[in-house]
């Protein structure tokens, strides 16, 4: 049987499976209740080494916090990457609180009410405005406050980036100001006091392909280059958006991450940086730093059998981990990675169906999975839950109990 990369890459002790090199029944211990998200640090530290391996070196990195905030993560990240991309006030703050200074952190997302725009002038982070009513506010609070306050212009491409889990940009969006309509917002602003820097486009997410990834920052680059005529000032940031997705399930093959990095050094070296020499380029990221790096584990509290199934019913469910149940933007629901946590180097031996406690036949996180036998007080491991894992879900649905969170 061939091992999803995302399992292989964590580590084993004691015949379990490991993060962070502890057991996980001595994680559960440790929270002291199951179920529990648990973060590997060194898988995110790794990820960011092999993403500075593959992109050119002046090619800055951000991570989108929105995949997942937790504070400790977000912490760690501040060592490692140049940049946080927030889209909230709540997750500014978060990225406030690091050493990432706020000029790093932009501030991207439809309908930031005026108190955010208020909170974000004051801080000093990039504003990425999404609409030419975003810009007059902005620029209104700035006068008030007496700040000037640092803006981008998040642009909805006229292209999309085929073959995403999530489009994000191209045709009607509420993202982003239409790139036709970008020339008289750029002239708006040389008449404001608005520190004009520069273009944020982002048009998907959840990508596995290379090529839709590489053609997509080639049109992105070209769209910010013609753009660039108009801006009132040298463009001094360009937020290529990012988009590079994981292998969630066991069709799925991983990103080709070399090609993609081999074509925006190309991009550099062969327009970017001639033609924009001011310009900090970034790529934003959020699953592919820390999806795989998570996951989530949940305790056997019931196995029974009905007209010739066997069903494992855990302690979890979709209120902690929604993905895993296929219903957070799949179109075919397919089985994440699962295993018997405390039984990991163990053969499989059955299968089952893995559900999870939740009053309702969506509460489904394994269908069909073949697993060493597992019994009540067994550990079951979800993988890819580093990433719109906890904060993704519907937690108060049927008020179930928290889960806990650790980064070890
Ligand atoms: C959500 C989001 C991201 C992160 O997307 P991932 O698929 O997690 O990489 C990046 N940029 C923007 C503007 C976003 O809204």
């Amino acid at each position: 049987m061939t091992v999803h990369p995302t399992v292989a890459a964590f580590g084993t002790a004691g015949g379990e499976l490991a993060v962070g090199g502890i057991p996980v029944s001595r994680l559960a211990a440790r929270a002291g209740s199951t179920p529990y998200f648990a973060y590997d640090r060194g898988l995110i530290t790794d990820r960011i080494r092999s993403l500075r391996a593959a992109l050119p070196a002046d090619v800055q990195l951000s991570y989108a916090v929105k995949a997942n905030p937790m504070p400790a993560v977000v912490q760690h990240l501040s060592g490692l990457v140049d940049s946080f991309d927030v889209a909230s006030s709540a997750e500014m703050l978060v990225a406030l609180d690091t050493t990432v200074p706020p000029q790093r952190v932009s501030f991207a997302g439809p309908g930031k009410t005026d108190a955010e725009l208020r909170q974000a002038v004051a801080a000093g982070v990039t504003i990425e405005m999404e609409s030419e009513n975003e810009a007059d506010r902005a620029a209104r609070i700035g006068d008030a406050l007496g700040v000037r306050p640092r803006v981008a212009v998040r642009v909805n491409p006229d292209f999309a980036l085929k073959g995403s889990g999530m489009r994000m940009g191209g045709g009607p969006q509420q993202f982003g100001v239409d790139a036709e309509r970008v020339p008289a917002l750029l002239k708006q602003l040389g008449a404001t006091d608005l520190e004009f820097l520069g273009f944020h486009v982002f048009a998907g997410s959840q990508n596995l392909r290379a090529e839709s990834l590489m053609d997509a920052q080639r049109h992105t680059v070209d769209l910010v280059l013609r753009l660039a005529e108009d801006a009132p000032t040298p463009v001094r940031y360009v937020n290529l958006g990012g988009g590079f997705g994981i292998p969630y399930t066991g069709k799925d093959q991983p990103l080709d991450l070399a090609a993609v990095g081999a074509n925006l050094t190309e991009l550099m070296t062969g327009t970017l940086r001639p033609r924009l020499p001011e310009a900090r380029v970034v790529i934003e990221l959020g699953r592919y730093i820390v999806g795989e790096s998570g996951v989530y584990v949940t305790r056997v509290v019931d196995r029974k059998e009905s007209r010739g199934k066997t069903f494992l019913v855990v302690d979890g469910g979709l209120h902690h981990q929604l993905a895993a149940s296929g219903n957070f933007g799949a179109v075919i629901r397919r089985n994440y990675p699962l295993v018997v946590g405390n039984r990991f180097e163990q053969e499989p031996v059955e299968t089952v169906t893995v559900v999870g406690s939740l009053c309702t036949p969506l509460d489904l996180l394994g269908d069909s999975v073949t697993l060493p036998r597992a019994d009540v007080g067994d550990l079951i491991v979800l993988f890819q839950a580093g990433a719109y894992g906890l904060t993704a879900s519907p937690a108060a649905f049927l008020s179930h109990p928290a889960a806990a969170e650790m980064l070890v």
